[in-house]
């Protein structure tokens, strides 16, 4: 908000010095037309941020409950790994008790079969023992017959304990893919998340960069109509322009990436004024003297970085900013088409380019107005 206010008063203080300026009345409709414009630029990259945010803070609550998924099946697990020990604790027991079974029921078959095993003979002979004898073995064989029950019950009870060992085991298997599968899904929300906050920094940094940048050299335009003034009454040429169309500033013509007037930014998204047109060329390319005319300034200007002002005559000059170099100097007469500095990066400037501005009585106006395709 503070800067859609500061951004709207150094309109109004643009806007107001050129509407009082009687040949500029009719740009108070166009400037309110451009504050409502910058108006909804911004509230529409308000509106941006908004959706950037809401994106995060769905990411946010989709991996909350990714972890909320996983803490549950892994306390799952847990149970599953306990019922498992438990199984086991169950086989082991049914184990020992199926081994002292096994010897029991040995035992008892050994006896069983060594008294079968008694000579016929002797059985006549001790036929007062026989009845002893035969309720005996009718009684082992009883027993034995018990102890095989009980011991193909156990061996049933180990087979079904076991069945579902397997089966918790295979459950336990599932759910660990799953869960696996739920760690990667994370994972890739995580990473989603690193890139949006990373990509979030980046862009706000950008934003903040160039937002100083442009307005920087929007404060350096305003604050040169005054000085513009002054040099133009000290040093300029003054009478009456020199007359016809000026000549374009760059050898080889160059390409224009920005005209005059309000652009919406690029990475900004908002509406700003260019103070000037910018074309671009390689650095060290000639810039050309736009027209007849005297140097009334050759130096460093703030963020215009290397720059020439050139007065034409009947309050009119023209700018050059960026340069990587000056060829002229201060109070020097030039002629139109005169190479008078070298194209370059100086100053606020993300690569090399010629800033060229024409200013009318410190005012800047539309340099393509002034100059030929
Ligand atoms: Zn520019």
């Amino acid at each position: 908000m503070k800067k859609l206010i500061s951004l709207m008063v150094s309109m109004v203080m643009i806007f107001g010095s050129i509407s009082f300026a009687s040949n500029y009345n009719n740009q108070l409709n166009n400037v309110n037309k451009n504050i409502k414009n910058v108006k909804d630029e911004l509230k529409n990259k308000q509106n941006v941020v908004k959706d950037i945010n809401k994106i995060i803070l769905e990411l946010d609550a989709k991996i909350d409950e990714s972890e909320q998924k996983i803490s549950v099946i892994q306390n799952d697990i847990a149970k599953t790994q306990a019922e498992i020990d438990v199984t086991q604790k169950e086989i082991t027991k049914l184990e020992d008790n199926i081994d002292t079974n096994t010897d029991l029921l040995g035992s008892r078959l050994r006896v069983m079969y060594r008294t079968s095993d008694i000579d016929y003979f002797q059985i006549l002979l001790n036929s007062s023992d026989m009845e002893e004898l035969l309720s005996n073995m009718t009684m082992i064989k009883k027993i034995v017959k018990n102890d095989k029950e009980i011991l193909a019950d156990l061996k049933e009870q180990k087979d079904s304990v076991e069945t579902k060992k397997i089966s918790l085991q295979k459950e336990e298997k599932r759910m660990s893919t799953f869960k696996a599968s739920l760690e990667s899904e994370q994972k890739v929300l995580e990473k989603n998340m690193q890139e949006q906050n990373s990509n979030k920094q980046m862009v706000v940094k950008d934003i903040e960069k160039l937002k100083q940048m442009e307005d920087a050299l929007i404060k350096e335009a305003n604050d040169l109509q005054s000085k513009i003034r002054e040099l133009q009454k000290t040093k300029g040429i003054g009478g009456n322009y020199k007359g016809g169309v000026m000549a374009w500033p760059v050898s080889g013509g160059g390409r224009v990436t920005s005209s005059f007037g309000y652009r919406i930014h690029p990475i900004l998204k908002e509406k700003k004024l260019h103070t000037g047109m910018d074309i671009a060329a390689p650095s060290g390319t000639g810039i050309f003297a736009a027209n007849d005319g005297r140097v009334i300034f050759a130096g460093t200007k703030g963020s215009y970085g290397k720059a020439v002002i050139v007065d034409h005559g009947g309050g009119i000059v023209t700018l050059y900013a960026h340069c990587s170099s000056i060829l002229v100097s201060d109070g020097q007469d030039v002629k139109k088409g005169e190479t008078i500095a070298k194209v370059g990066s100086t100053g606020y400037s993300t690569g090399p380019h010629l800033h060229f501005e024409v200013r009318v009585n410190g005012d800047y106006v539309n340099p393509a107005s002034y100059i030929g395709g």
